[in-house]
């Protein structure tokens, strides 16, 4: 099976602070990738790092056939590559939902305006958001506002998909709705790496969960473990909840 990422030993450093002690692990192309975790872990450093966000010192991280541990990778390519998506969606607020969606195809991927506007329709359908084309920003809830976040980084065609606990700024009544576009996309194909807190979405959506503990993945497996934890750490975390 190809992996889309692969984390052999990697070590990621801010000055002095190790951050990342040597992180191993694989996403296999169509699979899922919950990461776990107490905050400070090193969860948002393995995801910046994969989008070439930030670099890293030591060890070897592939990421769609790059190999971004050599000098001389393209970033921009890279990240045309590798879709991102954050707590915060950061829309323009001045532009309608299909003019966020459509300005970065269109300066990228060089997109007329009618083949970035049939790129929009599309993505926005994957989200649930069709109507929603000429709305501002302003005027869709915190769940749509993230679920267009979510389109218009679908509307660069990645190849993988990092999402950054982007429920986390959420109302609980809202975390639903973006976590079943998730879902969806997950049983479409998309291959994504999540970071979350939402343990029962990622029992049920992640074909392989990693605990990341003290800048290394301290345990890993599907679902199960997350019933069955093997170290006293991940029985802690998850006892105790976040
Ligand atoms: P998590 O996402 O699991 O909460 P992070 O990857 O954000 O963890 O952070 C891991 C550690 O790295 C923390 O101690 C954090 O303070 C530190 N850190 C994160 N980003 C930076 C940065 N840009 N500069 C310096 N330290 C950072
Ligand atoms: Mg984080």
């Amino acid at each position: 099976m190809t992996n889309i990422v692969e984390f052999h030993n990697v070590r990621k450093s801010y000055g002095a602070l190790e951050v990342l002690k040597g992180v191993s692990l694989s996403v296999p192309k169509g699979s899922v990738v919950a990461l776990i975790g107490r905050s400070g872990s090193g969860k948002s450093t393995a995801l910046r790092c994969v989008n070439g966000l930030e670099s890293i010192q030591g060890g070897e991280l592939n990421v769609c056939g790059r190999k971004l541990h050599e000098a001389g990778v393209k970033l921009r390519e890279l990240r045309k590559d590798v879709g991102i998506v954050f707590q915060s969606y950061n829309l323009f607020p001045h532009k309608t939902v299909e003019e966020n969606i459509t300005l970065s195809p269109r300066l990228t991927r060089g997109l007329s305006k009618a083949q970035a506007r049939e790129v929009a329709q599309r993505v926005l359908a994957q989200v649930g958001l069709s109507e929603k084309a000429a709305s501002y920003p302003e005027q869709l809830s915190g769940g749509q506002q993230q679920r267009v976040a979510i389109a218009r980084s679908l509307a660069m065609e990645p190849e993988l998909m990092l999402f950054d606990e982007v429920t986390s700024a959420l109302d609980p009544e809202l975390t639903g709705e973006v976590l079943k576009t998730i879902e969806a996309l997950a049983k479409g194909g998309m291959t994504m790496i999540l970071v979350t807190h939402e343990m029962a979405f990622a029992k049920r959506v992640a074909n392989q969960i990693v605990f990341m503990h003290q800048g290394v993945v301290w345990e890993t497996g599907d679902g199960r473990m997350l019933d069955a934890p093997q170290t006293p750490e991940l029985r802690n975390f998850i006892g105790n909840g976040l």
